[in-house]
């Protein structure tokens, strides 16, 4: 029997899990995917989350999970009448397969049992203590005290306790060699209704230049591709020669409120399972935040559930807050978010 298995390997599983076994707690962290794992992402760690790393790893983020250019300055967004706000900033460009899995392993030299290839597929609570079924090599089952369900957008385990499937937004990306007439430093978000449905973008990672839009509906990727292709090509003097890699994902759809999912029992919900994702899609800081929060609520009160849902919304609220006003700064300046500033 663990104390807590905590589900999925993303920066917030990790973290709750280096959290938990710190405090020298049994943990139990279960990846569906082999180790390090791929997630498509813009890869930018902005400095909330550097501090972040700092302050809970005790270590600066290595170079060796980097890619060119190193440093990223800053956000530059144009907004839905063709403004541009610089938003000048010291970050790091990562490769997330690369820097996931370093959270990772500091979980583990810090005493979690690590499983890979492995998925959690349903649980059930007992008096106080969960059951968790995991597929894997072999189909076996594991109880603990608590589960944090850190499984991402499109969590398995918090659809079938909740009876929700979410909403979703489809991001699309490219990755191409080419030549543009943009700092590469930056990443720029493009707010403009006509380039996507919720906002498109381009970086620079290691001399390849990626372009991605968002979408509502999932069949107008290709419209609003080409249309923000044309766009930067004629803006910004894009071109492209060779495209090397394209890529779908899911992220949740962030509504007024910014509503959090906390949990369901003994299974505490974390990163963008519980819904915690900041504007322009910046979800690693708010991922290990409130995987930290999590683990440290079991910590501080594991023979009382409802204390454990009393500190974990309450240690997340600045969190919220945080996100809160950064949703409503971006539904004040663009259409397609204007719910978002009610
Ligand atoms: C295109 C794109 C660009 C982005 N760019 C940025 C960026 O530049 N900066 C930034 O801060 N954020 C960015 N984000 C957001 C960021 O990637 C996410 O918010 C962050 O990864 C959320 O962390 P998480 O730990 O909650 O979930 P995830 O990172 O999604 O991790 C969830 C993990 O759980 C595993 N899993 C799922 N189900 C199961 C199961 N049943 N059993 C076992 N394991 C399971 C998954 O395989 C995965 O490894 C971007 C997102 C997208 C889609």
């Amino acid at each position: 029997m663990y104390d807590v298995i905590v589900i999925g390997a993303g920066p917030a599983g990790s973290t709750a899990a280096k959290v938990l076994s710190d405090k020298g707690l049994r943990v139990l962290l279960a990846e569906r995917h082999p180790l390090p794992r791929y997630k498509s992402c813009s890869g930018i760690l902005i400095q909330k989350s550097l501090d972040f790393v700092q302050h809970c790893y005790g270590k600066k983020v290595p170079l060796s999970v980097t890619c060119t250019p190193v440093e990223n300055r800053g956000m530059i967004f144009t907004d839905d009448q063709g403004r541009e706000y610089r938003f000048e900033q010291g970050g790091l460009n990562v490769w997330r397969s690369s820097f996931d899995y370093w959270l990772t392993e500091q979980a583990a030299a810090s005493g979690a049992e690590i499983r890979d290839h492995t998925s959690a597929v349903s649980c059930k609570e007992h008096a106080g203590s969960v059951a968790v079924t995991l597929h894997g090599k072999t189909t076996c089952v594991e109880t603990a005290g608590y589960v944090i369900d850190c499984e991402g957008a499109t969590g398995v385990l918090k659809g079938k306790l909740t009876q929700t499937r979410g909403e979703f937004i489809t991001t699309y990306q490219t990755f191409n060699q080419g030549t543009v007439q943009l700092d590469p430093h930056y990443f720029y978000a493009y707010l403009q209704p006509e380039l996507s449905e919720y906002d498109a973008w381009f970086n620079v990672k290691d001399e390849m230049l990626v372009l991605g839009v968002s979408v509502r509906d999932p069949r107008k990727i290709e419209l609003f591709y080409q249309r923000f292709i044309s766009y930067m090509e004629k803006r910004h003097g894009l071109q492209i020669q060779q495209q090397v890699k394209a890529e779908k994902w899911l992220m949740p759809r962030i509504r007024p409120g910014c509503p959090i999912l906390y949990g369901k029992g003994r299974v505490l919900f974390a990163g963008e399972t519980a819904g915690f994702l900041n504007p322009m899609g910046e979800g690693i800081s708010a991922g290990m935040e409130s995987g930290c929060c999590a683990a440290n609520a079991i910590i501080n009160h594991f023979s009382s559930l409802e204390m454990v849902y009393d500190d974990y919304q309450r240690s997340t609220q600045p969190l919220k807050l945080y996100m809160e006003r950064q949703w409503k700064f971006v539904g004040q300046r663009a259409g397609t978010f204007s719910e978002m500033a009610r």
